[in-house]
């Protein structure tokens, strides 16, 4: 709950990145279809819809130019050029969450999940996704048979580069078993918002308690 009689719980921004073919869509979309107060960041791309994406849904699909005015009018907190397309998380609606003490999850790459961070250190919270291994993690982008050969290579080539800086990242969650990373994530979540820095009404309570004549 974001809300008790004493005050408001600060929201905060969830950031969960892992390599391709971890799961990682899976756990972000029951996270938030399991919290009503956490929302997810719908970001804008002007890549072109998948068959079954929906705009307003999976992204905000723009042009080009949609694109460079909306950077024009700052209106993402970070954007990003990822294998020739572009993609922006959004500023207004989170800004927005936080105001109402909710939150956001970004379904971001590693360089967004950065940036989002060096903006909003004490809101954002940098969660990584680790396979079990490349091996498992290159059978299941082959199961999927989304992508060329080069593309998976590629993405193999890049989850190496980024497991290697799991030392910048919160939290790291191993996903070897569905059930229990989600319990993990949901678990993190519920602590972080927990933290006292979140819930500044605490020390109306502690005040009140403290005049109480026992
Ligand atoms: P896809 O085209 O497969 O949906 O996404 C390609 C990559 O872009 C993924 O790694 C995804 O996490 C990343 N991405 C999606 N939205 C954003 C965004 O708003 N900002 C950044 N920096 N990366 C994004």
């Amino acid at each position: 709950m974001s809300n008790n009689p004493h005050g408001r719980t600060r929201g905060l921004l969830m950031m969960v990145v892992a390599p391709s073919g971890v799961g990682k869509t899976s756990l972000t979309r029951r996270l938030v279809a399991d919290h009503n107060d956490l929302h997810l960041s719908i970001s804008a791309t002007t890549r072109d819809p998948r068959p079954g994406e929906h705009d307003g849904r999976d992204y905000h699909f723009v042009t080009r130019d949609k694109f460079q005015v909306m950077i024009q009018d700052d209106a993402f907190l970070e954007w990003a050029e990822v294998y020739g397309n572009h993609y922006g998380s959004p500023r207004g609606p989170v800004v927005e969450a936080l105001e109402r003490g909710e939150s956001v999850l970004f379904d971001i790459d590693f360089q967004g999940a950065m940036k989002v961070h060096a903006q909003l250190p004490d809101d954002s919270v940098l969660i990584y996704v680790l396979p079990p291994s490349l091996a498992e993690m290159s059978r299941r982008l082959h199961a999927r048979s989304q992508d060329s050969e080069e593309v998976i290579a590629r993405r193999l080539s890049r989850a190496k580069d980024e497991v290697a800086d799991w030392e910048r990242f919160d939290y790291v969650i191993l996903n070897d078993d569905f059930d229990k990373a989600y319990s993990d994530l949901a678990h993190i979540y519920h602590a972080e918002r927990q933290k006292r820095a979140r819930n500044p009404w605490i020390g109306n309570l502690v005040a009140d308690l403290l005049k109480e004549e026992v």
